[in-house]
C-alpha cells in the first residue's frame, strides 16, 4: 500500500517540486482548542518541523472516506495564518479551493493556525455545539502536500465542562488528551467525539472495545446494550476468523441518522429514544452491526479504487454494491449468528427489502454497478431519485444472498460467501496488501461456487428482472408475491431536505417550513422538489423540480409532515401545498392516488429436499 501511494501521489509531489521542495523529516503536531462550544468554532494549530523549501503547499481533503460525496470542507475554514518558529508571519495564497501555498522561504518550521466552523451534526461533518464536539478529521486537519505518510499527533484541549474523548487514535503515553497516528490516512480514518458521553468497555478475545454513547433514553438497559454489542462483535469476528485491530471504539451520537465506518471505530448517529421498543432496538443493532462489519468489508476487504485514497477528488468504483450491499447483507446475518435476530425476523426483513426494491421504478433504469459509479453525483452516497435510480445498499444485500445461496448449492454446502469474505481478507488485505479488481472479486466467488455465477453478476450490472424465487428455493424457501392497494396513498413526488444557505436566511427565507433554525444557531432546512414520476399526481398538478414546499395542509413542510399527509389520506383526497417557485409563492392541490404495492413473503417450500433444508439451517444458524 505504501508503495502504491508513493506512485499515486507523484503528480502532486511534482507540483510541489515545481514550487519548491517540501520534505518533512521532523514532527507534525496539531493542537485543537474549543474554548466556547456555543460558537461552533474549533481553533486549530498545526506545527510542521523539519521542512525544506521555498514554498509549502498545505491541503484539506475534499471528502471523507466512507461518505462518497465531495464535502468542500475548506468552506468552513477561516482566519488562516502561517508563521515561522519565531512567530514571523509568512505570506500565503489559496491556489485551489483546498490548497494553501505558504511562502516558507526555507523556514524549517511552519506553524499554521486556522478556525473551523461546524454546525451540521452528521458523521461526515465536523460539528461543535453545547451538546458535543465531533471532529471529522477530513474537515479539520490539513496535511503537507505529498506527505500523507508522515506520523502526526493531535492534542485536544477540552473545555472544563467536558470530560470525555473517544477515538480510534492511539493515546500518547504520558501526555494528557494527546493521540498519535502512524500517518495521515490513519488520522483521516479516526474521528474524535468529545463531551460528556456515557462510556462502557468490553473485551473480545482480549481486545478492548470502547463505547461512547449519548442521548439514549433512560429506560434502555445499558448492561444489555453493551452485552449485545459484545455478542455481535463475537459473532462477526468468529465469522471472519480474525479480530484485526488493537482496539475498537463505537462513537454513538444522538439524534439525526447515518453512520460512517472506520478501520477501528465507527461514527453512529441515531435517535436514542428509538431504542425503547424491541423493533427500534433491533433496527439500532442492525445499524451498529453494519458500520462495525465495514471494518472488514471496505476498510480491509476493498475494491481497488477505495484506498489509498485521493483526497482531492472522487474515487470511483463499480463495487459499492459489494462494499455497502454485502455489509447490509452481513449486518443481519451476523445478528442471526449471534442469536440477536431470529430466522423469521431475518426473512421478513429480506422479503421487505425485495419489495422495497421492486416497488421503486428506479430498478428499471439503473443497475447496481451504475448506482455505485454515479453515487458521487448525488453527494449522498445512497443514490438519488428512486424513480430513476436504485440504492446499492438494499440491491447489494439481495445480490449477496443470491451469491451465498448459489455458492452453498454449487459446493454441496461445503463453501459459502463467508469463505469468500475470509479468503478476500487473507489474499488481498493480508498478503497482497491491496484492493481487488471487479474480475478478482467475481473469480473468488466462482471458485467457491465451483462454477459460473454469470446470472448473478448480470443482475448486478444490468436492469434485468431478478428471479428471486429461484435463488431462495435453493434454501428450501418459497417466495410469494402479492400485489395490492396498500394503505394510504401516493403522489409520485421525490423531495430532498436541504440546508438553507445564509444568503437566503438573510433575505428572510429561513426557518419557514424547516426543521431547524433552532438550537444554538443550528442550520434551517428546506424541503425541495427533486423529481416526479411520469403521469403521477404530482406531475399532473404541475409541480416542478426546484420548487420549495413551504406548507403541507397548512403545516410547515418537512419530509415527515408531507409523508404523513400522503399516507394518512385515502385515494381521491387532496393534499394542499403552499410552494415557492423562483421566489413567488403559490398554492397547489395534489390528488392522492392509490398506493399499489407488491409484497413478498417467505414460507417453507413443500417439496424442499434434505439438501436444501440443510443449506437453510447452516445459512441462518445461531453460531455462538
Ligand atoms: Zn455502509
Amino acid at each position: 500500500m505504501a508503495r502504491l501511494r508513493v506512485m499515486f501521489r507523484r503528480t502532486f509531489i511534482c507540483v510541489t517540486l515545481l514550487a519548491g521542495a517540501a520534505w518533512a523529516q521532523g514532527r507534525m503536531a496539531f493542537t485543537v482548542s474549543l474554548p466556547q462550544p456555543a460558537t461552533h468554532t474549533y481553533h486549530v494549530t498545526f506545527r510542521c518541523e523539519g521542512l525544506k523549501g521555498e514554498l509549502q503547499d498545505f491541503k484539506l481533503p475534499q471528502w471523507s472516506p466512507g461518505f462518497y460525496g465531495i464535502g468542500d470542507y475548506s468552506r468552513n475554514l477561516s482566519n488562516f495564518k502561517a508563521e515561522d518558529a519565531s512567530g514571523h508571519a509568512l505570506e500565503w495564497e489559496k491556489v485551489t479551493k483546498n490548497t494553501w501555498r505558504v511562502v516558507a522561504a526555507n523556514a524549517p518550521v511552519v506553524v499554521l493556525t486556522y478556525d473551523v466552523f461546524g454546525t451540521t451534526s452528521f458523521a461526515a461533518n465536523t460539528y461543535l455545539g453545547e451538546d458535543r464536539g465531533y471532529l471529522s478529521p477530513s474537515g479539520l486537519f490539513m496535511h503537507l502536500a505529498g506527505q500523507l505518510q508522515h506520523p502526526v499527533t493531535v492534542e485536544i484541549q477540552l473545555p472544563p465542562v467536558w470530560k470525555h474523548i473517544a477515538t480510534g487514535l492511539e493515546p500518547v503515553k504520558g501526555k494528557t488528551n494527546t493521540f498519535e497516528a502512524a500517518d495521515f490516512d490513519v488520522l483521516y480514518d479516526c474521528p474524535i467525539l468529545v463531551g460528556n458521553q456515557e462510556s462502557y468497555e468490553f473485551e473480545v478475545k482480549g481486545v478492548p472495545h470502547y463505547v461512547a454513547v449519548e442521548n439514549v433514553a433512560a429506560d434502555v438497559d445499558r448492561p444489555k446494550m453493551v452485552a449485545d454489542l459484545k455478542t455481535m462483535v463475537t459473532a462477526a469476528t468468529q465469522l471472519m476468523g480474525d479480530v484485526p485491530y488493537k482496539h475498537y471504539t463505537f462513537l454513538m451520537m444522538g439524534r439525526g441518522g447515518g453512520g460512517i465506518e472506520h478501520s477501528n471505530s465507527s461514527s453512529n448517529q441515531f435517535d436514542g429514544n428509538s431504542l425503547s421498543t424491541p423493533a427500534g432496538y433491533l433496527r439500532w443493532l442492525s445499524f451498529i452491526a453494519h458500520e462495525y462489519f465495514h471494518n472488514f468489508n471496505v476498510k480491509k476487504i476493498r475494491p481497488l479504487a477505495l484506498g489509498p485514497f485521493n483526497y482531492d477528488q472522487e474515487n470511483l468504483t463499480n463495487m459499492l454494491w459489494v462494499s455497502e450491499g454485502l455489509s447490509v447483507y452481513y449486518q443481519d446475518l451476523v445478528l442471526v449468528r449471534a442469536g440477536l435476530m431470529n430466522r423469521d425476523q431475518y426473512l421478513t426483513k429480506m422479503a421487505n427489502a425485495i419489495g422495497s426494491f421492486d416497488n421503486a421504478a428506479g430498478h428499471h433504469y439503473q443497475s447496481a454497478t451504475e448506482s455505485s459509479q454515479n453515487t458521487w453525483n448525488t453527494g449522498s452516497g445512497i443514490g438519488g431519485d428512486r424513480n430513476t435510480t436504485i440504492s446499492y445498499y438494499n440491491n447489494g444485500a439481495m445480490l449477496g444472498a443470491m451469491l451465498d445461496l448459489q455458492i452453498r448449492t454449487g459446493s454441496g454446502n461445503k463453501k459459502s460467501l463467508d469463505d469468500v469474505m475470509r479468503g478476500l481478507l487473507q489474499k488481498y488485505y493480508v498478503q497482497k496488501k491491496r484492493g481487488f479488481t471487479d474480475h478478482e472479486f467475481r473469480a473468488e466467488c466462482e471458485s467457491a461456487a465451483g462454477g459460473s455465477l454469470a446470472e448473478i453478476f448480470a443482475y448486478a450490472s444490468t436492469t434485468k428482472e431478478v428471479d428471486y424465487a429461484h435463488y431462495y428455493a435453493l434454501a428450501g424457501l418459497k417466495l410469494d408475491a402479492t400485489t395490492e392497494n396498500a394503505p394510504g396513498g401516493s403522489i409520485g413526488l421525490d423531495t430532498d431536505t436541504q440546508e438553507i444557505p445564509p444568503s437566503e436566511m438573510a433575505a428572510g427565507g429561513g426557518g419557514r417550513g424547516g426543521r431547524g433554525g433552532g438550537r444554538g444557531g443550528a442550520p434551517a432546512w428546506k424541503l425541495v422538489v427533486v423529481d416526479m414520476a411520469a403521469n403521477s399526481p404530482a406531475a399532473t398538478a404541475g409541480l416542478k423540480a426546484g420548487d420549495r414546499i413551504l406548507q403541507v395542509d397548512g403545516k410547515p413542510a418537512t419530509a415527515a409532515v408531507l409523508n404523513e399527509a400522503i399516507t394518512s389520506k385515502t385515494p381521491g383526497d387532496k393534499v394542499k401545498l403552499q410552494i415557492s417557485r423562483d421566489g413567488v409563492e403559490q398554492a397547489m392541490e395534489v390528488v392522492v392516488a392509490p398506493n399499489t404495492k407488491k409484497t413478498y413473503r417467505f414460507s417453507p417450500a413443500d417439496g424442499a429436499t434434505a439438501a436444501q433444508r440443510e443449506i437453510l439451517d447452516s445459512w441462518l444458524r445461531k453460531a455462538i
